[in-house]
């Protein structure tokens, strides 16, 4: 076995709370196990309270955060159905691909990367769209956008959010803003390995959902019995093998996050973050992102010119076993992309970046 300890800074893996890591370690559960359930009851009620939402559709699906996304408008795009996708950056143009697939006619609203969502212009973008769907933190340009706004504004549309970089690191209250349907990954500041999207879908949103969706793993309709809605909690019904390993890690974040507390959590992604950008900026780089929309746990900063982007990163992840990452998109080689969520999200894991960054942009120049 290989175990080589990384600094991993960069805008996905691993931000892992050590709890969750050894969560992973726990003695394996059969997936039907009445302890199992217990757990997984736990790890839903636990999430109901990061996402900020009553939602009994509450839920790890079991794969990615893009199997989130593919739920959430598998499930609610009918036929021909009008979709308005806010698009400032890469999850944005995913959302997009995703509902065309799933046969929506679909509005992009295109906007600068680096720009927050504007949305007087997604609502003016059609009179009565079904669905209105953005990213609440961008991670390929470190942008959050207004959900809150965008939620008061929707009309009758219901409101899909990706919540994937901003659960369990900034504000987010799904039920108050009103998101209709949610999710999420673990890898961001749940600080849990990746393999499990959080999920929340409300009343609304279930009752418009579409009969039989052409995905059967991501059919809502059919995981009554995994999460315990048909029989109520403590019972279950097969539908797939439950990732236990994954779900006792998320359990073991979820608690630790709850244990600290869920606004000391936001507070110190907050202030890692804005001691991250004033350390970047003193140095005398230029963030990437628009100022007041700057997301403290991933952070974009410009390459300085005549830098090369790559080498600075090899020279880092060579010297100090320290990950940043690349910017995305047309952005590769001109943008860094620096994470500092879950558990890396500490001024200790500011001050390491900002001396290895100084350090290598000394001999890169
Ligand atoms: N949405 C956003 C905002 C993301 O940052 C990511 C992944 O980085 C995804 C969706 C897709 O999640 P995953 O890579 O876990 O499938």
């Amino acid at each position: 076995m290989i175990l080589r300890e990384r600094h991993l800074f960069g805008p996905g893996p691993s931000n892992a709370y050590p709890e969750a890591t050894l969560g992973l370690a726990a003695p394996l559960l059969g997936h039907l196990d009445p302890e199992f359930i217990r757990v997984m009851d736990e790890t839903s009620d636990m999430l109901r309270t990061v996402w900020g939402t009553e939602n009994k559709r509450t839920l790890p699906i079991s794969a990615t955060g893009s199997a989130g996304m593919e739920a959430a408008f598998v499930n609610t795009v009918h036929e021909g159905d009008v979709v308005v996708v806010a698009v400032n950056g890469l999850f944005g143009q995913r959302m997009v691909d995703v509902a065309t697939r799933c046969g929506a006619d679909v509005i992009a609203v295109e906007h600068e990367w680096g720009q927050p969502v504007d949305v007087q212009r997604v609502i003016d973008a059609h009179p009565d769209p079904a669905i209105i769907a953005a990213v609440h933190a961008e991670t390929s340009t470190g942008v959050r956008s207004d959900i809150e706004a965008l939620g008061a504004a929707k009309g009758d549309a219901l409101l899909i959010a990706d919540c994937v970089t901003s659960i369990g690191g900034i504000e987010l209250k799904a039920d108050a803003w009103g998101i209709d349907v949610g999710y999420a990954g673990t890898q961001k500041c749940l600080g849990v390995a990746p393999g499990l999207a959080p999920f929340t879908i409300n009343d609304r949103a279930f009752d418009r959902r579409v009969d039989r969706p052409r995905s059967w793993y991501l059919d809502l309709g059919m995981l009554g019995g995994y999460v315990g809605e048909a029989e109520g909690k403590g019972q279950r019904t097969y539908h797939h093998t439950a990732p236990v390993a994954m779900v006792a890690s998320l359990h073991a974040g979820l608690t630790r996050i709850l244990d600290e507390g869920l606004d000391a959590v936001i507070a110190r992604h907050h202030d890692a973050g804005r001691m991250l950008q004033d350390g970047l900026q003193e140095m005398g780089l230029e963030l990437f992102a628009a100022e007041g929309w700057r997301l403290p746990e991933l952070t974009t900063v410009k390459v300085p010119e005549g830098v090369d982007s790559a080498a600075v990163r090899k020279d880092l992840l060579n010297r100090f076993d320290l990950e940043i990452g690349a910017g995305a998109g047309e952005y590769a080689a001109s943008v860094w992309r620096i994470g500092l969520m879950g558990h890396n999200a500490r001024p200790d894991a500011a001050a390491l970046v900002l001396a290895a960054l100084k350090d290598a942009l000394g001999r890169a120049r």
